[in-house]
């Protein structure tokens, strides 16, 4: 049978379909009643602060420099500046290999590359022993870090991500030979620099304007939080200092009254596992006091510390804990599979995501994409050559629907949810460790406090989809959240 070539994907476009997320949603990996929820937890950096990406940029140039002047990398370097955009989080960088890729578990990605360039998909197969299987014990670990892979998950590894590529180009593209293993390090130590060295807290402590984005959102959240009656605590691993200077710079000079608890560098993520580590108290000139912590006042600021003792002190357990933080491992792993917290993942690329999935270009390729596969999955079975003329043809274009869809996010990499058709690695580490998921915390200001958020059903490989998920506000975000916004 002679397959007829199809060529009218506009039509296939459910009416309506663009524009339907709104950036300001909250998404539900689990059941979550706010009703339930009588105390609220806080991180710091990228939670209740959120930074322009002015920052990477100075992170990046130290950094680079550092690298130069002090382990004497090549003077050329110098002359990469920062890509914007280049990097994404969650990607997986291979130390040996060099490759930075956005492998989905234990599967290799087919979206790689080298230094600043991608590598083709073959080359990524013969680097892996012929498939793209990446073994367990070559993977990275429970909070990312393994003997051969990293994985780059907070939002300051974007420059660190960048200067690997950038050195790695600059030594593949003037073929000098060079270890892989000791860039690593040095990049890694390079960029560790910034932050020892407390230059990043002085970037943002001089210039608050520049580097913090609005943050009358954060005093909105917190003062309608408090003022129903809801306890807040903050638990970050910045130092006091510069914890204080944002936070009256965003919520006010009164910002403490606001929280029951302050903890500050509470070295996440061994606060949640250590079971020794007494609280200190630090006076109201930052100095460290001596007595012995009975109780967690509020107004106080307290350094240090774990998690079994802030349990015992607060006796704040279980699901009426709602902690939000924006680092997968460092934040929400252990809240999530030890303690049975509920957890909150800020995840600000949701809004430049969304942004994506709601133009027509995205529609469009998606609705093709997905038709071409089921036109193959269907009509595999003609044998005849013409009808497989026709399938080759439609399996070429499938792979180049496929780009032109990627690209749209990121040239590199793509979406950082996906890899192909599969949820990446990120995005499964993401449903795993969080219960709901949101771009910052002033989406919260969409919901009312006694507001139940419900995962949306999606079928099962086996499952056939027998309800119709359309009718359901966790598909049509838009008008729902209209509504909800009176409660604002
Ligand atoms: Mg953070």
């Amino acid at each position: 049978m002679l397959l007829l070539k199809i060529t009218a994907p506009f039509k296939l476009i459910p009416p309506g379909a663009c524009s339907i997320l709104n950036p300001s949603a909250i998404y539900a990996n689990n059941e979550v009643s706010l009703e339930e929820v009588d105390i609220y937890g806080f991180d710091y950096d990228y939670t209740l602060a959120l930074y322009s990406n002015n920052l990477d940029t100075m992170i990046y140039d130290t950094a680079r420099d550092f690298l130069i002047e002090h382990f004497k990398y090549p003077e050329g370097i110098h002359k990469y500046d920062y890509v914007p955009n280049f990097a994404a989080r969650g990607l997986h960088y291979d130390i040996q290999k060099v490759n930075i890729d956005g492998h989905t578990f234990c599967v290799c990605n087919r979206f790689a590359s080298r230094g600043l360039k991608p590598v083709p998909d073959e080359e990524v197969v013969g680097l892996y022993g012929g498939t793209h299987h990446v073994p367990l014990n070559q993977d990275s670990g429970f909070y990312g870090k393994g003997p051969k892979m990293k994985q780059f998950m907070d939002v300051f590894s974007l420059p660190e991500m960048t200067l690997l590529a950038v050195a790695n180009d600059y030594f593949i593209s003037n073929d000098i030979e060079y270890d892989p293993v000791h860039l690593y390090k040095d990049v890694s130590e390079a960029i560790g620099m910034v932050h020892l060295k407390g230059f990043m807290y002085k970037w943002i402590t001089q210039d608050l304007e520049k580097f913090i984005l609005s943050g009358e959102p954060t005093r909105a959240v917190l003062q309608r939080l408090v003022s129903q009656g809801k306890k807040l605590f903050l638990i970050t691993n910045s130092p006091f200092s510069f914890v204080d200077k944002g936070m009256v710079y965003m919520v006010g000079q009164n910002w403490r009254e606001f929280f029951d608890a302050i903890i500050v560098q509470a070295d996440k993520p061994h606060f949640f596992n250590d079971c020794f580590k007494p609280f200190r108290r630090l006076d109201s000139n930052g100095d460290l006091q001596w007595d012995k912590i009975n109780s967690l006042e509020k107004g106080q600021i307290y350094k240090q510390g774990n998690l079994f003792e802030f349990l015992r002190l607060t006796g704040w357990r279980g699901s009426k804990v709602l902690y939000f933080g924006d680092h997968l491992y460092s934040d929400l792993a252990d809240l999530m599979l030890r303690h049975g917290w509920r957890t909150g993942a800020i995840v600000p690329e949701l809004i430049h995501e969304t942004k994506v999935v709601n133009t027509k270009q995205y529609a469009l390729g998606l609705t093709w994409l997905q038709a071409l596969t089921g036109l193959l999955e269907r009509m595999q079975i003609h044998r005849d050559p013409e009808s497989q003329k026709v399938l080759q043809e439609w399996m070429k274009e499938r792979e180049e629907l496929r780009a032109v869809t990627k690209n749209l996010f990121n040239p590199q990499f793509g979406s950082i949810f996906r890899t192909s058709h599969n949820p990446t690695y990120f995005s499964r580490r993401l449903c795993r460790f969080s219960d709901v998921y949101m771009a910052s915390i002033s989406c919260l200001l969409n919901y009312d406090l006694s507001y139940t958020f419900y995962p949306r059903r999606t079928p099962l490989q086996h499952e056939a989809p027998l309800w119709m998920d359309q009718l359901c506000t966790g598909c049509m975000k838009t008008p729902f959240l209209e509504e909800m916004a009176l409660i604002r």
